[in-house]
């Protein structure tokens, strides 16, 4: 949480404007920001769309908006009007040289009446193929030439695949700065993801645990109650690897496995993010075969509702190839990880909506109690919840109070809504403010992406030239396909899953 700021004029584009990213996340979190006293004295939030919309009816949209998604509520009607005095909406297609055109004289402008020259965030909240469009088109109107004062924003999916990667990554980089590059993955705003390293580096506890000698294995869960939804066009090209593993999964795990950097600098952090990715062992032939499964959804009850299977879902082809659950176990291999399995899976439709990782340690090298004393035996084990529970707890054995010695496993735990009166920001607000102040550290650099995709692209070419017989093989509201459970018991473990929340909070 920042204390002291000093945020330079602003003008905030939103390419996408008026799309449901802008109104269900951007423009609450700006706000947010605005209440929280964050943002710059002097700023401009441009909301751009082809939709029309006059000035009055855009500000309305952007304030239902708020009113359902923002986790501060309904505005006050004072504090409301104050905020959006900024807001701006230009009616534009992106596709046509003039929008920018546009864009530069209102930019211009601000300057003008500013009591010095605007800093610029271009964020594109659109859909992928107009990155290039976008960034070749501010550059034709010199939009991006002042380091220092101009940045974008890129939403995900970054890429396709390595070659689109490298793609956008060469075009991006031939018009900006990597300083000026902002690669999105709301995941590194979540508080309980950085919580991670003040847990890590802020206490003398745990490092000298953390690693092969200590831990047996590492367990990274995000599962999704939900389905596609509306979003089966998009997600039927895409699927769990690209949508999920690529970027929210691997960035835990770089959390996880990363060595302390040596200070809190974006470049350092990221570094040590780096070295995880590389460091983990490739997928080759015989992994491909034991080492990954991909599940599919198939239709049924959810909380009393039938609920469609993936092929039934509007947009989705009724013989789809796509996978909506995937696991995956991996080493990652240097002196810290050697021979500690890392075992990740991520799906839709699944019994719970919960977003976990579970470090479990080896057991006690001599166990000095009678076995009817230890008949529940649990060797310790790390729990971070990310969502929607936000906790860690640590599970050791402690006795149970008797006149005999009865061990049982229980839970030390570190809840943010115990321990905190607040409520944190939201992760887009955190990651907004970094932007505004130009801080890096929480977004994906070029080489981090292209190694992520490096590492999934022989997965991803596999099950894209093996049609999966077995699809659908996972019934909703279940734990994914059975396989999944095979793939980590075949090791002697099972998947750790949290019970369910009393008070969950998104
Ligand atoms: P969306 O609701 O479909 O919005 C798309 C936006 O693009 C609309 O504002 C649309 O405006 C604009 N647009 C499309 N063609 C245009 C054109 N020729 N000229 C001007 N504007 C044009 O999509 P979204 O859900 O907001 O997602 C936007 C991006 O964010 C996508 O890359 C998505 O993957 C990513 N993302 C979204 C979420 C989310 O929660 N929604 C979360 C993570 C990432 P008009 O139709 O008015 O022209």
């Amino acid at each position: 949480m920042k204390t002291e700021i000093s945020i330079k004029p602003t003008v905030f584009m939103i390419f996408g404007g008026t799309g449901d990213l802008a109104a269900r996340k951007l423009i609450p979190a700006l706000y947010n920001l605005y209440l929280d006293k964050f943002m710059p004295s002097q700023f401009a939030i441009i909301g751009l769309g082809r939709t029309e919309y006059t000035l009055e009816s855009y500000r309305k949209e952007m304030l239902e908006g708020v009113t359902e998604f923002s986790r501060s509520g309904k505005p006050d009607t004072k504090t409301w009007k104050a905020f959006a005095e900024n807001i701006r909406f230009l009616n534009a297609d992106l596709e046509q040289e003039k929008t920018y055109q546009n864009l530069s004289q209102i930019i211009d402008k601000c300057d003008d009446e500013w009591t010095e020259p605007a800093n610029v965030v271009h964020y594109l909240a659109v859909a992928p193929r107009f990155f290039p469009i976008i960034a070749e088109n501010l550059a034709k109107v010199k939009l991006t030439q002042d380091k220092c004062r101009c940045r974008i924003v890129i939403e995900k999916p970054f890429g396709h695949d390595l070659e689109s990667a490298k793609a956008l990554n060469i075009l991006l980089r031939g018009i900006f700065d990597e300083s000026q590059i902002y690669r999105i993955d709301h995941y590194l705003g979540k508080e309980t993801v950085q919580n991670m390293m003040a847990f890590r580096f802020a206490n003398a506890l745990f490092e000298p645990v953390w690693n092969r000698n200590f831990i047996e294995h590492v367990q990274i869960s995000v599962s999704e109650k939900i389905g596609v939804g509306d979003r089966g066009g998009y997600y039927d090209h895409s699927g769990a690897l690209r949508d999920m593993v690529q970027n929210h999964l691997l960035q835990l795990v770089c959390l996880v496995a990363m060595e302390s950097p040596v200070s809190f600098g974006a470049d350092e952090v990221r570094n040590r993010r780096v070295d995880v990715l590389k460091a983990i062992r490739p997928f080759n032939a015989q992994e491909l075969n034991q080492n990954i499964v991909r599940g599919q959804y198939n239709g049924g009850w959810v909380e009393g509702e039938e609920v469609n299977g993936y092929r039934e879902e509007k947009g989705v082809n009724p013989q789809s190839n796509t996978e909506t659950f995937a696991a995956l176990k991996f080493f990652v291999d240097n002196w810290r990880w050697q021979n500690v399995p890392f075992y990740v899976r991520t799906g839709k439709r699944m019994h719970q909506q919960s977003s976990i990782i579970s470090i479990q340690f080896k057991d006690v090298p001599h166990k000095i109690f009678p076995d009817d004393a230890a008949e529940i035996w649990q060797q310790n084990r790390l729990i971070i919840s990310i969502q929607p529970e936000m906790s860690i707890r640590l599970q050791v054995q402690a006795k149970r109070p008797g006149v005999n010695m009865v061990l049982n496993p229980v839970d030390m735990v570190f809840d943010y809504q115990g321990t905190y009166t607040h409520d944190g920001p939201e992760a887009y607000e955190t990651l907004l403010l970094d932007v505004l102040q130009g801080d890096q550290t929480l977004f994906m650099r070029a080489d981090q992406v292209e190694v992520a995709w490096e590492l999934l692209m022989p997965v991803i070419e596999f099950w894209e030239k093996k049609t999966s017989l077995n699809f659908p093989n996972y019934s909703a509201d279940s734990w994914g396909p059975e396989l999944a459970e095979a793939l980590i018991a075949k090791d002697g473990f099972h998947w750790y899953s949290l019970p369910v929340s009393k008070k969950p909070k998104s």
